[in-house]
């Protein structure tokens, strides 16, 4: 491979523990919820190619964006012989792409009228069974969904077209489950959820009850009035928290804490350790002079691959389980850290960006930190281009 590079590891066996753990959760009721996984972002920036078939045994709702991705599923069970799973895209669907999932029995969201003009385009296409959809009810986050205003004016398109739209589910998505450890503005949400759904259900008469989904990870683990038939859980099912908040509330909610283990690594090899004399420059802008004389270790990661120049004088990397200073600015393709104290000779070394090493570990957490964003954001842009092992 590449000299010039970096890999992520994938731990299956943290992912399947994490599956497991919210297995538990979601039996924990006194009916059986389906357990979904949200593949989206490539799967939080883990890999969709090598996510899909750890979970695919595990779960039972496969949660997608974009409809490329979602028939990628279906393409992983024609090619192993695996039961279809049920797939859902939650992202905007064309009319064309609506044929094409309608087709594969992958399930997409209506959130707006818009739907209505696809009506005469997806009866020519002469669907071997209607479009099995889901309605978006828009209870808070002012994201996608119907208003409470607009129903059920604006959904009698479905129920006038039962041989086109199938409507299998209901959903919506919360505002501030994460941020909070009170969930008023939560439980609000769900009461707006309540009401819409008893006017879908009134204008639709499903022939089965909707399939009702609204938690998100959060809400999967500190609101149980929110679980319903399904969650769609994604960032703890990579094996974090939501929120320090919400680790907080399920302390309270669930008395034991779940142990979730992060499933994804990031490492790489030096592409040179040398030492630098006291009083030398590190980087772009000079903004670093060595205080004495160091060892410095170049890596080949950079903001091209995910590593966020905002932690550019905060960040550090382990090396033989020790902390190492990432010096200077990060560049595009490098960033230089202080290996003085973590190796004692001039050999290539292995850093970790993210993971453990030895007793010290760098969290999504911490690394999105220090660069003012969130973890959600710093795993969604890790580079497609990265190589990605599965451990
Ligand atoms: N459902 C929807 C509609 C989402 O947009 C997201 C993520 O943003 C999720 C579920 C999963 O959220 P989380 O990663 O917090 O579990």
């Amino acid at each position: 491979d590449a000299v010039h590079s970096s890999w992520l590891e994938l731990s299956a066996a943290h992912l399947r523990h994490n599956v497991a753990a919210f297995r538990a959760l979601e039996s924990s009721g006194p009916t059986p919820r389906a357990l979904g996984a949200v593949l989206k972002g490539n799967a939080y920036g883990h890999g969709l190619a090598q996510v899909l078939p750890l979970v695919h045994a595990g779960v039972d709702v496969l949660y997608f964006i974009a409809p490329r991705d979602a028939l990628t599923v279906r393409a992983h069970e024609a090619a192993h012989g695996l039961p279809a799973r049920q797939v859902l895209v939650l992202g905007a669907v064309s009319p064309e792409e609506a044929v094409v999932l309608a087709r594969e029995g992958i399930d997409v969201v209506v959130a707006d009228r818009s739907w209505a003009d696809a009506v005469p385009g997806l009866r020519a296409a002469k669907l071997p069974r209607p479009l099995r959809v889901h309605v978006h009810l828009d209870t808070g986050l002012g994201r996608e969904g119907f208003t409470a205003d607009q129903l059920p004016k604006q959904t009698q398109f479905l129920a006038d077209a039962p041989d086109v739209f199938e409507t299998v589910g209901v959903l919506s998505h919360f505002a501030n489950t994460e941020d909070v450890t009170e969930q008023g503005y939560a439980l609000a949400q769900l009461d707006a959820f309540e009401t819409g759904l008893a006017h879908l259900t009134a204008q639709l008469k499903p022939a089965k009850p909707l399939q009702r989904h609204i938690a998100a990870s959060a809400a999967a683990l500190v609101l149980p009035r929110a679980r319903y038939e399904a969650a769609r859980v994604g960032i703890s099912l990579y094996g974090l928290w939501p929120s320090p908040e919400t680790r907080l509330s399920a302390r309270l909610v669930l008395g034991e804490l779940p142990v979730l283990k992060p499933v994804l690594s990031w490492r790489c090899k030096s592409q040179v350790v040398k030492w630098l004399p006291a009083g030398s420059y590190v980087g772009y802008g000079c903004t670093y002079r060595c205080p004495e004389p160091t060892r410095l270790a170049v890596l080949p990661v950079g903001y091209y691959d995910g590593y966020p120049r905002l932690a550019s004088g905060k960040a550090h990397v382990l090396v033989n389980g020790r902390r190492c200073a990432v010096l200077g600015r990060v560049m595009m393709n490098h960033l230089m850290v202080d290996v003085t104290r973590a190796v004692s000779d001039e050999r290539p070394v292995t850093a970790t960006l993210l993971g453990r090493d030895g007793e010290e570990s760098v969290s999504a957490e911490s690394l999105s930190g220090w660069a003012q964003t969130i973890h959600y954001e710093l795993l969604t842009r890790l580079g497609s281009h990265l190589r990605r092992v599965v451990v």
